[in-house]
């Protein structure tokens, strides 16, 4: 995996009286285990794919209070683990990626709630939402309440998180639903610390198993007709009781302050946002004493109402902070005033933006103009505006006194095996024309942007062959789908390769090997090398394909850019009907390096000789065309000012982070581009041969040089 945290970990052992420091998706690990759960699992995701890494590196810790640990395929498989809470009193706890994980779950977290739980079931959502997020903008909020899973939202602190997993175990065995926990990427990597607790073994665990299954009953399974009575049992007693004790146990908050004719109904998530707005605006302190009530909802589903009517009542108006579309919380609010008849305003979309992330800007001006709407009584609201506007102004200077940043969209890595396999298609496309790339979620959307910009539609995690389906049957040029082999055993090997092989289907499948979920931060997978405890995988793509019925099928070496790219025309104008895979085969330069530094380190504190293979451009003959970067787009070949007074072109050149993976020689040879590049070898600790050879070579050099000088 990309990060170790088998140093954090021990933290993990930490027991009462002691004080746990770190980040907040330690922390929650730590209540994971404070919390007796039996079984965990996942599927990796910002942001919390290092969630699951300290998963893995904790499973000594857990294996001690017995806690079984999987490393889920894909979303739904990590979702159907829960089951084990239906019948069982045995506290569980899973872990994705979510809007796009929980779509995947989706169908089996309906099975689940539906009959409902009597051991814990967490579900720790990284609500990927907002600046920085990699995926499609939506709420996860809408699963909460089409499948009566309720959701907590905890303040983004450490006492505040942890106690939200610990209640939620026990919310999720008071009402007999599952639980969900969101936490935004600040509040998986948030820092404090909160007294430690002992860790506990769950009621039964791998230590203290079932004697054996319960008595048979029927009401336990998601299946008609028990479904109709599992619904009324949703509304009519889970409801209830989650409300009851989301309510005695105070998991919302209520923070008291002097403009009590106005409040703010903040989801916790957002509250140290809203507080600290507040404190630019002077109405608040660091210390989260507040001018303006606040009422917290670390739970935002199921809404209390008696809550919403104790804050409301006396109020003119409240403003609902309420990341994202749609209002859910605004709509429910309404609608629990009016049912209770009490005329509270109610304003929230409007000052704040119906959509994107609430940063501190955002809810500067909408909670500005939100106080100068409600105007509270004993506020000179006039300054409270004066104030906000002398804040937003200084963005502008600070703009000019920084200066226009340069853009820097996200690119493969350098040495990346697929960044040549990008090159292909374009030098493939140079001869057969522009075709249809049905691309995926991985490493290799980065072609999507310049200097490849390849790419005509995203569909989701190994979707790329089926969202390929109808386009290949209505166009005169093959498509080509690119999948990741994370994305392959995701869900690709099963909705594209088996759908299209059932179909008689056609196309080109382009799968990238790298031997990692990469994009995630190189965690194992089906076909990796290795499992995650060191012994070997086991699964292989190609042995896979062959069983399925994939007649047409080629591995290429990533980086054989010419070979690549024959390939590929081959596949595109094959006369023969059929799928045909190409499997790019090439390590994740990534974790090549950095298992390679590591290696070769040891040798030279050893003494031993370590080769570095770098690769350069001849200034001399370089034309200054740079029709290598545009076909290689590595960040590690740039331009420089040619030394020659003759040409103002500037000619490219590699720089130091080059790691010698070929690809701008391959291009250059395969596209007949030119012979500028040339392949050096930086030797260290050389060995006698490497000295003779050094000596001889400069000895010819010496030779050539005279004569040269001659000519
Ligand atoms: S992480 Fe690996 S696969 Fe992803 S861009 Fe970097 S080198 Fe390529
Ligand atoms: S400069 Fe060439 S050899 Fe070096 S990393 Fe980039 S493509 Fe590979």
């Amino acid at each position: 995996m990309e990060r170790s945290f088998k140093k954090e970990v021990q933290a993990l052992r930490l027991g009462r009286g002691e004080t746990f420091r770190g980040e907040g998706i330690l922390a929650v690990t730590k209540a994971l285990l404070q919390s007796g759960v039996s079984y965990v699992g996942g599927y990796q995701g910002a942001p919390v794919s290092h969630l699951l890494d300290v998963l893995v590196d904790a499973e000594d810790i857990m294996g001690d209070l017995g806690v079984h640990l999987e490393t889920c395929t894909n979303e739904a498989s990590a979702a159907a683990m829960l089951a084990a809470s239906i019948n069982y009193p045995l506290r569980g706890a899973v872990t994705w990626k979510s809007i796009v994980g929980t779509n995947v779950a989706a169908d089996a977290l309906s099975n689940l709630s539906s009959p409902g739980v009597i051991g814990g079931a967490l579900i720790i959502i990284g609500e990927d939402y907002g600046e920085g997020a990699s995926v499609i903008q939506e709420r996860s909020y809408a699963y909460a309440m089409k499948s009566s899973i309720w959701l907590l939202d905890p303040r983004p602190d450490l006492p505040s998180i942890v106690r939200a997993v610990e209640k939620g175990f026990e919310l999720s065995e008071a009402s007999h639903a599952p639980v969900m926990l969101e936490l935004r990427i600040r509040a998986c990597h948030v820092t404090g610390e909160f007294a430690a607790k002992d860790n506990r073994p769950g009621a039964y665990s791998g230590l203290n198993r079932l004697a054996g299954p319960p008595r048979f009953d029927y009401g336990k399974l998601s299946h008609p007709p028990v479904t109709f009575v599992q619904e009324r049992l949703k509304i009519e007693e889970r409801m209830p009781a989650a409300r009851k004790f989301i309510r005695d146990e105070k998991l919302n908050e209520f923070i008291a302050g002097d403009l009590d004719d106005i409040g703010i109904v903040a989801m916790g998530g957002l509250t140290n946002s809203v507080l600290r707005t507040l404190s630019r605006l002077e109405l608040a302190d660091l210390f989260g004493q507040s001018r303006v009530p606040l009422y917290v909802l670390n739970c935002v589903y199921p809404l209390v109402p008696e809550e919403v009517r104790e804050f409301c009542a006396e109020k003119r108006a409240v403003l609902v902070v309420e990341e994202g579309h749609p209002d859910y919380i605004e709509q429910a609010i309404n609608v629990e005033l009016r049912r209770a008849d009490l005329q509270t305003r109610v304003i929230g979309k409007g000052p704040l933006p119906q959509a994107g992330e609430y940063t501190s800007e955002v809810l500067l001006k909408g909670i500005a103009a939100f106080l100068s709407e409600a105007k509270p009584r004993g506020l000179d609201v006039e300054a409270i505006d004066a104030r906000a506007r002398a804040i937003l102004a200084q963005e502008p200077a600070a703009i000019a006194a920084v200066g226009e940043l340069p853009p820097r969209p996200p690119t493969f890595c350098t040495g990346c095996p697929e960044r040549p396999v990008f090159s292909a298609i374009k030098l493939a496309e140079r001869e057969i024309g522009p075709v249809h790339i049905s691309a995926d979620i991985g490493c290799h959307s980065f072609a999507s942007f310049a200097p490849f910009s390849l790419g005509n539609s995203i569909l989701g995690y190994g979707m790329s062959l089926a969202s390929a389906a109808a386009v290949g049957p209505n166009m005169k040029k093959r498509p080509i789908a690119i999948m990741g082999d994370g994305g392959f055993w995701h869900n690709g090997v099963i909705t594209g390769v088996a759908s299209n092989l059932f179909n008689k289907g056609d196309g080109v499948l382009l799968v990238m090997q790298n031997g990692y979920t990469s994009a995630t931060g190189q965690q194992f997978m089906p076909s990796s090398l290795s499992n995650r405890d060191g012994t070997p995988g086991g699964m292989d793509i190609e042995k896979t394909l062959r069983s399925l019925g994939v007649k047409w099928l080629r591995t290429i070496r990533s980086y054989s850019v010419a070979t690549m790219t024959k390939t590929l025309k081959e596949a595109l104008n094959s006369t023969q009907h059929g799928l045909k895979v190409i499997i790019a085969d090439g390590e994740c330069q990534l974790a090549r390096q950095r298992r390679v530094r590591a290696e070769d380190a040891e040798k030279l504190k050893r003494g031993r000789r370590v080769v570095r293979t770098r690769f350069g451009v001849d200034d001399e003959i370089c034309t200054g065309d740079h029709s290598c970067i545009r076909l290689s787009g590595c960040p590690s070949l740039t331009v420089k000012p040619s030394l020659d007074p003759l040409r103002t072109d500037p000619v490219a050149t590699v720089i130091e982070s080059c790691v010698g993976c070929g690809l701008c020689g391959e291009v250059a040879h395969a596209a007949v581009l030119c012979p500028s590049f040339y392949r050096a070898e930086v030797v260290r600790n050389a060995n006698a041969w490497d000295r003779a050879l050094h000596a001889f070579r400069q000895t010819v050099i010496g030779w050539l040089g005279p004569r040269e000088a001659r000519a």
